[in-house]
């Protein structure tokens, strides 16, 4: 047994957390966990919901995202793909289109085009984002200045130069309001470039990155795997309100005023509840801004199941609660279960099934919806948010700052990543790893 050494406590039994604690516990740190939820896994949750087993946050994944790969490897974990859709359902310039899943990849290519451009020149290193700003960049001078401006305005700008149809730009608008999962007019452009940068600068991987391969036994089979490896306690419905930092250690005050001290803690709670954490000292003001304003991320996801067996995948813009749906799952009961997700979770109600049908009338007036559920993790006081994403301005001026902590406070979590940047479970193990590498070089 490696003696243990120092004495670490980490905030958040998500996938952040998990990996901070089993990275520092290998190397002979004393190692707690704090978690205010009755479960672990964080944003990531399986569950039986409508008769079926999903994820209510997370749910795909993919070789290309190193981080989770290497977890996904290690564990032994499969994937396997989410089908392909028979049909495409697109409401742009006011009318509804029909077409193959091609047409609809077709419509989207020349504006995503557009809104990719500069993906290369402004992240030539995309696990290092801000690299271009750094002073190591020797490339062309007008880059940084250009960078900093793709970070203002909206994701939809670059489609405003009249040479898109309404159409082109409806598609784009379902895609990003999607995918940021808040309003597209408040997303940095940078995050979108980012992205494309992350999948080699090709709409096709973007989509197979995020959208394609699910786990085989769920999420919860990764974060249960990573648990067992654990040798320390994980303290469940115990949140913590306050977090003490010096520079010779830490102190974490639970809910129920006790206290616990430590040579240093790691935080790995999303920024959308960052702000129910009291800190001694106070944050920095870039900082402080961030949890004040919070992400981009405003949205939901939703399972919706339906009377029948129908494969498609359907998009609207601006008005519409549900920006994308698709066909997840053909059961053997003759229903489907599509998967969608919106800007807006406060334009939803996700057990509402006569909404949903309502909803669903825009695309296939003939679907009748027998069931929906899902959780709402804006409303949730834990998360706040679902994936972390970028609003304009807080690419360049935002989720790094945390990086810059000078006391025995460290902050992981995936909503500070460098890579996948808040969106994808990649960037939590990313974060989980560095932060903990980081203390136990900082503790000696
Ligand atoms: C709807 C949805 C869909 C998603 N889809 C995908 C996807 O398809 N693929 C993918 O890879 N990623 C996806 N993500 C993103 C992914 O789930 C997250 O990026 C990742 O799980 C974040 O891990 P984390 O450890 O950084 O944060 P979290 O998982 O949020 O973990 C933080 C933990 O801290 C706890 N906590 C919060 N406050 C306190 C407190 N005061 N005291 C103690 N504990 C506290 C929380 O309860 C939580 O368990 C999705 C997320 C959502 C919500």
């Amino acid at each position: 047994m490696v003696p243990l050494t120092n004495k670490v406590l980490v905030v958040g039994a998500g996938f952040a957390g998990l990996i901070a604690a089993r990275e520092l516990r290998a190397a002979g740190s004393e190692v707690e966990i704090f978690e205010a939820r009755d479960r672990i896994g964080g944003r990531a949750w399986t569950e039986q919901r409508m008769g079926y087993t999903l994820e209510l946050g997370a749910t795909w994944v993919h070789w290309m995202q190193p981080f989770v790969w290497s977890e996904i490897v290690r564990y032994g974990q499969t994937i396997y793909p989410s089908p392909e859709y028979e049909r495409a359902y697109w409401l742009g310039g006011g009318v509804l289109h029909e077409g193959a899943e091609d047409d609809l990849d077709a419509t989207l290519q020349r504006p995503q085009a557009k809104i990719f451009e500069g993906s290369a020149e402004f992240f030539p290193y995309p696990h290092d984002p801000l690299y271009v700003l750094s002073p190591d960049y020797a490339g062309p001078a007008d880059v940084p200045g250009r960078f900093r401006a793709a970070d203002q305005g909206s994701v939809l700008d670059a489609l405003r130069d009249g040479t898109f149809s309404q159409e082109e730009i409806d598609v784009c608008d379902a895609y990003w309001a999607a995918g940021y999962n808040g309003d597209p007019a408040t997303a940095s452009p940078l995050m979108a470039k980012h992205w494309a940068a992350l999948s080699d600068h090709r709409l096709s991987l973007l989509d197979e990155q995020t959208l394609k391969f699910k786990l085989t036994d769920g999420m919860r089979g990764l974060y249960e795997a990573i648990a067992a490896d654990l040798r320390c306690p994980i303290h469940l419905s115990t949140p913590v309100s306050r977090v003490e930092h010096g520079q010779d250690g830490a102190r974490i005050t639970l809910e129920d005023g006790s206290v616990r001290e430590a040579d240093a803690v790691i935080v790995t709670v999303p920024i959308g509840a960052l702000g129910q954490v009291e800190f001694a000292p106070e944050l920095p003001r870039p900082m402080r801004r961030v949890v004040d304003e919070r992400t981009n991320s405003t949205g939901f996801k939703i399972w919706i199941k339906i009377e029948g067996h129908h494969s498609f995948i359907a998009t609207a813009p601006g008005q519409s609660p549900i920006a994308m749906t698709k066909s997840e799952y053909f059961l053997d009961d003759g229903t489907t279960i599509l998967v969608g997700f919106g800007p807006d979770h406060t334009k939803i109600n996700l057990q509402d099934t006569a909404q949903v049908q309502q909803i669903l009338r825009q695309w296939r007036p003939d679907l009748t919806v027998v069931d929906c559920d899902g959780h709402d993790w804006c409303a949730d006081p834990w998360s706040g948010e679902t994936w972390a994403t970028v609003k304009s301005g807080q690419f360049t001026d935002g989720w790094h700052h945390f990086h810059n902590t000078d006391s025995r406070l460290y902050f992981a979590g995936a909503d500070f990543a460098k890579g996948w940047n808040g969106v994808v479970v990649d960037g939590a193990i990313e974060m989980g790893i560095t932060a903990a590498r980081r203390v136990l070089r900082e503790l000696g």
